[in-house]
């Protein structure tokens, strides 16, 4: 087994303790990864600090981090195959979705490389006795804490704004799905970055992380991952008043209104829900259908959750795939078997498939908006329908869980679909196909679901600060 290691200080280091990490389609060990401690992480703090006091990424005129972070996207499309066989190995993910999350990982670098010299500040007009203009800084030293569904692109999502902006980041990886990671983080470090730029480690959320996240040189948090852990980690960063970017669960209702292409809903729903094996922050996790449709939608997705080829992510014929981890099938089980406790009708699935892989089968339920399915976030390939009437009921409905990532809407009126899609609480409103949108495009959420903006040019304004000079003339 190949044995994987941390990135301290410009060097890949080895520690005493070691992970073992699964392959979730056999649920066999297929890796080890060095497990760092408390004192790898004030390492870590350490020489991210020094990388930040040196000046090395701040003092150099933007254009040099321009290079680096262009160097960085190509040698990131390099290892993209290589990546891809780890990522489906660790994670259970499709290769060809493991490989995009690479190829997404070096937009990401070559977006912001466009970024990291147009930081431009502002000259604010006083009349003729002041000269006053603002300057984006850095915040310093980032801690990014990242989750196992897609751990390279979201990874990525945030270093390269990061260090577009000339931030120094601490990356703490999944205790699941940590290896990928390390090519993303190798392809970076050899870019040209100075030393201390990027440090990655694998360690216990529960101990590691939250001794970074509450570290005394924080001088930034950016956490994706569940609403519980965030609450966490915003209490300790509350403690220096640290600013953070919360990028939290979903529940995200799609609303199909009665002129709706029963073709589009379907093949969104098919994406929405059953890739990455639903284990996606933005999900279509619940599908609202005007009581006239009702029927002739709930029948047409049985019919494609049923037809769906469940299998091993290397097999190019799969198309939905094992959970991450023995835990994540086990948990999503339980929720569908407290659903139907609750009174929730099965329309399909809800059953492990008889394999030593951590599978759940595409699973499709009925079920009112009060009862928990319909409210909580199971991040599994389980999909809950219910019917409404009126554009008012749809809205209120969808709008009726604590989260409020993303929201769909499907129609053909143009008046009738934007109008609810604007009464739509999520941070993105999809129209007439989920996951419209790219990394060019803002995304966040509202409530439970989090706050700030990752991808597009408004994120990076995440990663710095606003200083305002006023300067008194003497005329
Ligand atoms: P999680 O909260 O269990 O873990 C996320 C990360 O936090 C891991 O690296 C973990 O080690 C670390 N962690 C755990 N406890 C910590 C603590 N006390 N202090 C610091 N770090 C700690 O989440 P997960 O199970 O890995 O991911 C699934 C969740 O992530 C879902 O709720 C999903 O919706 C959410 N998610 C959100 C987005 C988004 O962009 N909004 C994207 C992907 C996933």
């Amino acid at each position: 087994m190949e044995h994987y290691l941390n990135y301290i200080a410009g060097r890949w280091c080895d520690a005493p303790k070691a992970l073992t990490v699964d392959n979730p389609a056999d649920g066999r060990p297929c890796a080890t990864i060095a497990l760092a401690d408390t004192d790898d992480a004030d390492r870590a703090m350490r020489a991210a600090r020094a990388c930040i006091s040196g000046g090395a990424l701040t003092d150099v005129r933007p254009a040099e981090r321009v290079g680096w972070m262009l160097a960085a996207a190509r040698a990131i499309r390099e290892v993209a195959d290589e990546g891809a066989r780890i990522g489906c190995m660790e994670n259970g993910k499709r290769l060809q979705d493991a490989r995009d999350e690479f190829i997404e990982a070096a937009r990401y670098f070559e977006y912001y490389a466009g970024m990291a010299d147009k930081l431009e500040g502002t000259a604010i007009p006083l009349g003729k006795n002041y000269l006053d203009f603002t300057e984006y800084r850095p915040h310093g030293v980032s801690v990014q804490v990242v989750p196992w569904n897609f751990p390279v692109s979201i990874c990525a999502r945030s270093l390269a704004p990061a260090l577009a902006a000339g931030n120094a980041v601490v990356i703490k990886s999944p205790e699941i799905s940590p290896l990928a990671m390390t090519l993303l983080v190798r392809a970076v470090a050899d870019a040209g970055f100075p030393a201390g730029s990027v440090q990655l480690l694998c360690g216990e959320g529960s101990t590691v992380g939250a001794h970074l996240v509450a570290h005394p040189e924080t001088d930034q948090i950016v956490f994706t991952g569940s609403v519980a852990t965030g609450q966490a980690i915003l209490r300790a960063a509350a403690g220096r008043a640290t600013p953070s970017v919360m990028e939290l669960g979903g529940k995200s209702a799609a609303v199909v209104l009665p002129d709706a292409d029963l073709a589009t809903v379907i093949d969104s729903v098919r994406g929405g829900i059953f890739f990455n094996a639903g284990q996606v922050c933005s999900a279509m996790s619940r599908l609202l259908v005007h009581a006239t449709r009702y029927n002739e939608v709930k029948q047409a997705v049985v019919a494609m959750a049923e037809a769906l080829v469940v299998g091993s992510g290397d097999d190019p014929r799969s198309e939905l795939t094992p959970l991450a981890s023995r835990r994540q099938q086990q948990q999503v089980l339980s929720m569908i078997d407290a659903a139907l406790a609750e009174g929730a009708t099965r329309l399909t699935g809800g059953y492990a498939p008889d394999s030593e892989g951590y599978y759940v089968a595409p699973t499709v339920l009925e079920a009112a908006p009060e009862m928990a399915i319909a409210r909580e976030e199971v991040f599994g390939p389980v999909l809950v329908m219910m019917p409404y009437s009126t554009p008012e009921q749809a809205v209120a409905i969808a709008n009726g869980t604590e989260f409020g990532l993303v929201a769909g809407v499907f129609g053909q009126d143009l008046d009738a679909t934007l109008g609810v899609a604007r009464r739509l609480r999520a941070g993105q409103v999809f129209i007439n196909e989920w996951f419209a949108g790219g990394i060019e495009t803002p995304f966040g959420g509202i409530g439970l679901s989090g706050f700030g903006r990752e991808k597009g040019q408004e994120a990076i304004y995440s990663y710095v600060q606003t200083c305002n000079f006023a300067l008194r003339l003497r005329q």
